[in-house]
This record gives structure tokens, C-alpha cells and sequence, in this order.
């Protein structure tokens, strides 16, 4: 359906789990962070529900999120469950990568058709730096295997940040020269409560994009299902190369999706606190149809705009696994 300032509303992101395997310092502290109870997490049959009530108001496309989604348990059978709503066209997932190896194969045969992996350096003991332990080894074979399970493209995610991955923008666009990878540059967002992160950490899509055309002659292309993100590729090149701007150029008028966090909130928009309760109404006995309005309300309270701008790293906001990045 369309919100109020015309724009279709048809994509929806579900964060399944606030937990994470990695502790990315943009996105979550290093320890303290409170986790949700279990019984608070909206089961697999809730999710289900929800997403039957949004297929009512023109929701098609559903990506999986978190925390890492694939800490999930039984996250396959909720896909395969997903796959059989006739409405629903596409069915995503955003990961850090980690525990694909083992899990990609079963995840292609549930239904899953698109994988956006996060990896912010190319370099081992920065990617251990970043995600305060994580292995970038580990990360690679998921990327592999996602390619070897034929997901066709694979989207890196790269979220850039002055003074630790900046210097290797050119590295990431080789990645793309060479294989069918679509790396994605994403501007940093103060989003969540890192002390860790200011606006000194920001560099801008402009930049970067300068920066690549001193080298490269990038010809624009549409990618599918990329979003907000604007795409080219060097000649015959695999892959493509994107950038995520969030910030320099604000895309909200383009804005298509709703956010459920995992304890059954919907959140209109990644960076307003604004969060309008489904799980009260799901755990008593709403009818789909009522679900659907509360679906229904939540889009048309969808800000024209963010003021991530005006926001900085501060403040008690919910962190990113807990919205569903
Ligand atoms: N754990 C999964 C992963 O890392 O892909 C999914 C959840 S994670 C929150 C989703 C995406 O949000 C990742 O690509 C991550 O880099 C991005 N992200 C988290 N905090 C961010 C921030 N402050 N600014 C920009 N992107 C951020
Ligand atoms: Fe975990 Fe993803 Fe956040 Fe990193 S970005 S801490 S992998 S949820």
C-alpha cells in the first residue's frame, strides 16, 4: 500500500533474534547489552501471522535480519514456511557470514533467494579488530559457499569508516572486478550507543566515488533488488559496485519498507524511535484482519524523513540488533 507521502510500502524486514556471534563496534557494545527473554521473541507461528496480515496491506519481500538471523533456531523451516505464501516474491537475508558454510544449502532449498553478506575489511586482523573476535577466514568460506550454492549475486555489505577501511575501497572494487560479488558501500549511521563511534568515522558516498573514478570508468546499472543503493560496474566486470547513502543523500522518498524487531514491534522508520506494538494484539487473539490494521497504521506513521543528521552516537536509542539492521 501507499503511506501518506505516496511512496509503496512494500517490503519488510524482520529481525529474528537480537543476538549476535560478532560484535561489530559500530553496532553493539562490547558486553552489557541487555538480551531479551525468550518468551518476548516472536515464535516462528507469530512471524508467520504477521506476515500473512502484511501480505494484506501489499508487503511482497521479506528479509531476515537481526543480530544474526542464522543464530535463529530452526530459521530454515521459518523460510520454508515464508516460501509457501503465494504473495510473497522474495525472501532475503542479511548475515555476517559465519555459520553459511553449513547452513546454505538448506537454506537455498527452503526458499531463500538472496544473501547480503556484512564484511568491512579484507584485511584478518582488522576483521578481528571490528567485530572484537571475529574470523575473516570463516566469513570468506561463507561467501564461497553462498556462491557455490549458486546465489547469483551475492551483495557484500561494507560499511565504511575514516581511519579503519577507507584505504582499502580500491581492494573492495577489485573483489567486484573479479567475481560476481555486488560490494556495497555503506555510509556509517549513528545508530545504537557505541561509545566508540562519532562523526569523525564518516566519510561520505561522494567521496568515495571520486575516489574510484580517479581510477575505474564506472558505468551506472540498475541491479535488482538493490534498493536504495545506487550501482555501477567497470567493464565487463562480474560483479558491480554500490554505495548505500543514507546520510549525503537521503533516499527516504524512495523509502519501501517497514521494520518488526524480534520482540513484535513495528518500527516505521530504522532511525525514529517510534515503535507501534503487534505483539500485544498478536498474543490476544487478533483476527488477521486486525492485524493488518495495526500493519496498516504503522506504514502511514512512516516520517517523511530521517534527522540522522541532527542525531549523533548518544542517547538511550535502541542498538541495531535490537531494531533489525
Ligand atoms: N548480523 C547481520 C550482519 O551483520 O549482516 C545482520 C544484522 S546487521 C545489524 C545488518 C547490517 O547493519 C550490517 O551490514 C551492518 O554492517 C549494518 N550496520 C550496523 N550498524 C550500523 C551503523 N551504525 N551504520 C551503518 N550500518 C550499520
Ligand atoms: Fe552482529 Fe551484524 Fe551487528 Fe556485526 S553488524 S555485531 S555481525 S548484528
Amino acid at each position: 500500500m501507499d503511506d501518506v507521502f505516496q511512496r509503496n510500502i512494500n517490503y519488510l524486514r524482520i529481525s529474528v533474534t537480537d543476538r549476535c556471534n560478532l560484535r561489530c563496534v559500530y553496532c553493539m557494545p562490547e558486553e552489557g547489552v541487555n538480551l531479551i527473554e525468550h518468551k518476548e521473541i516472536l515464535s516462528h507461528e507469530e512471524i508467520i501471522k504477521v506476515i500473512k496480515s502484511a501480505v494484506m496491506v501489499g508487503i511482497r519481500k521479506i528479509r531476515f535480519t537481526g543480530g544474526e538471523p542464522l543464530l535463529r533456531k530452526g530459521i530454515t523451516s521459518l523460510i520454508a514456511g515464508v516460501n509457501e505464501i503465494p504473495e510473497i516474491d522474495d525472501i532475503a537475508l542479511t548475515t555476517n557470514g559465519i555459520l553459511l558454510p553449513k547452513m546454505v544449502l538448506e537454506l537455498k532449498e527452503a526458499g531463500l533467494k538472496r544473501i547480503n553478506i556484512s564484511l568491512d575489511t579484507l584485511v584478518p586482523e582488522k576483521f578481528y579488530r571490528i567485530t572484537r573476535g571475529g574470523s575473516l577466514a570463516k566469513v570468506w568460506l561463507g561467501i564461497e559457499s553462498a556462491l557455490d550454492a549458486g546465489f547469483e549475486p551475492v551483495k557484500i555489505n561494507t560499511v565504511v569508516i575514516r581511519g579503519f577501511n577507507d584505504d582499502e575501497v580500491y581492494d573492495f572494487a577489485e573483489l567486484a572486478a573479479k567475481m560476481p560479488l555486488n560490494v556495497r558501500f555503506i555510509e556509517l549511521m549513528p545508530i545504537g550507543v557505541s561509545d566508540l563511534m562519532d562523526w569523525t568515522g564518516f566519510v561520505a558516498t561522494a567521496e568515495l566515488l571520486e575516489r574510484l573514478l580517479a581510477r575505474y570508468n564506472l558505468v551506472p546499472e540498475k541491479v535488482a533488488g538493490n534498493g536504495p543503493a545506487k550501482s555501477y560496474r567497470i567493464p565487463d566486470a562480474p560483479g558491480t559496485i554500490g554505495f548505500i547513502s543514507p546520510i549525503s543523500n537521503h533516499f527516504c522518498a524512495l523509502c519501501n519498507r517497514l521494520r518488526l524487531t524480534s520482540e513484535g514491534q513495528l518500527r516505521p522508520c530504522l532511525q525514529s524511535p517510534l515503535e507501534i506494538d503487534l505483539k500485544t494484539p498478536l498474543r490476544s487473539g487478533a483476527t488477521p484482519e486486525e492485524l493488518a490494521e495495526v500493519i496498516r497504521f504503522a506504514i502511514n506513521s512512516k516520517p517523511e524523513k530521517h534527522n540522522m543528521e541532527q542525531t549523533g552516537w548518544k542517547g538511550n536509542r535502541r542498538i541495531m540488533t535490537q531494531i533489525g539492521g
